[in-house]
């Protein structure tokens, strides 16, 4: 039960002192013995107790993979902000596996609806029994995920932290909103993107992560990353995966001109922009770790690569900045997340800032230092 005992002071394990005082007492009445308190486990850096914490270079680089350090700064920003179940990451995808152990938590949940009454439009907004959010591709209640890419971009985003179980993502606790259109072929129809972006702003995200697009513009769809504009929602989108310029072939909705879109390349573990990553100097604004990223599916642990996975790590730290000053305005989150960019070669001339993603500096409001 004697954890050290250096010289005339003994720690014990905190459970034998939380236990009968007589060993505290007894221990005491020793004249070597000058007191005696519980052992603590000191921390100097928050990091989070997840077994798998090692494998997410994207979110703390380790060196096993790419270059030690290449990461978006996580731990550090975590001394900051862990983020807060206020905060609502809409995921506009293939749905969510909310029964996962590591998302369940972290589920935004229609109260009205969990308390209301079965086949009724509790609290009128015009979809019955919306406790998740919804399903735009079936059109049902049910957005529970049966491809697995949302639920893969959601465990980025917002996997439970510190639970001693699995994955952390970047925000440890936060509400994610699942919203699917995609079915389980993983394609669904601009209609029902439009309607999954209006719900997200009628209920009120604060954020809406799109790991999708197409090459086509739509008038509807740019109406309604409008609609999230105005009413202050972020809306981050990825550039695409066929490495292509964005500036002069854009994928929608990452390539609307619209305030509130943050459109996102992929970099590898090494600081490199991904070989399969579209670009643009004028059009994509930064580059966040999309190759070989760990996540949860209904399936378990995967590793996915693509523009899909650098997206949630940006609503992820976008989720941070919300949490640590609710008063910030969305464009605020956007500026300081463009603004505390890491500066690296492959991504000048190749994105707006030139630059990948990083929590830490943007957390502190500053210009990224090495
Ligand atoms: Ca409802």
């Amino acid at each position: 039960s004697v954890v050290s005992a250096p010289s005339h002071i003994i720690l014990v394990q905190k459970s034998i002192l939380e236990r009968p005082s007589h060993v505290q007492k007894e221990l005491s009445l020793f004249t070597e013995v000058e007191y005696v308190e519980p052992n603590q486990i000191i921390t100097l850096r928050k990091t989070p107790n997840d077994p798998e914490l090692s494998e997410l270079w994207g979110l703390v680089n380790t060196g096993k993979s790419g270059t030690k350090g290449m990461d978006i700064g996580a731990e550090a920003a975590w001394d900051i902000s862990t983020g807060d179940k206020k905060v609502v990451v809409a995921v506009i995808d293939t749905g969510v596996d909310y029964t996962q152990p590591d998302l369940a938590d972290n589920m935004w949940i229609n109260s009205a609806e969990l308390n209301g009454q079965p086949g009724v439009d509790d609290d009128n907004n015009g979809f019955i029994d919306d406790v998740y959010g919804w399903d735009f591709g079936n059109m049902d209640n049910d957005p529970l995920d049966d491809h697995g890419h949302g639920t893969h971009c959601s465990g980025t985003i917002g996997a439970k932290g510190n639970d001693g179980f699995g994955l952390v993502g970047v925000s440890w606790d936060v509400s994610i909103m699942a919203l699917k259109f995609l079915t389980r072929s993983g394609s669904g129809t601009l209609a029902g993107a439009v309607a999954a972006i209006d719900y997200a702003t009628q209920m009120g995200a604060d954020i809406m992560s799109n790991s999708w697009g197409a090459y086509s513009t739509s008038k509807a769809l740019e109406e309604a990353v409008q609609r999230a504009d105005d009413a202050g929602i972020l809306f981050v989108a990825a550039a695409g995966n066929e490495s292509r310029n964005g500036d002069l072939q854009p994928l929608y909705p990452a390539g609307y001109r619209e305030p509130n879109v943050i459109s996102v390349a992929a970099s590898n573990s090494s600081g490199g922009l991904a070989y399969f990553s579209n670009y643009g100097e004028q059009s994509v604004h930064l580059a966040a770790p999309g190759v070989d990223i760990l996540s949860v599916t209904p399936k378990g642990y995967e590793s996915w690569s693509g523009t899909s996975m650098a997206t949630p790590h940006v609503a992820g730290v976008a989720a941070l900045l919300f949490a640590h000053n609710s008063a910030l305005t969305h464009l605020e989150v956007k500026d300081r997340i463009l603004n505390a960019v890491r500066p690296l070669p492959a991504l000048k001339g190749k994105t707006i800032t030139g630059g990948m993603l990083n929590a830490h500096f943007a957390l502190k409001n500053q210009k990224y230092q090495p």
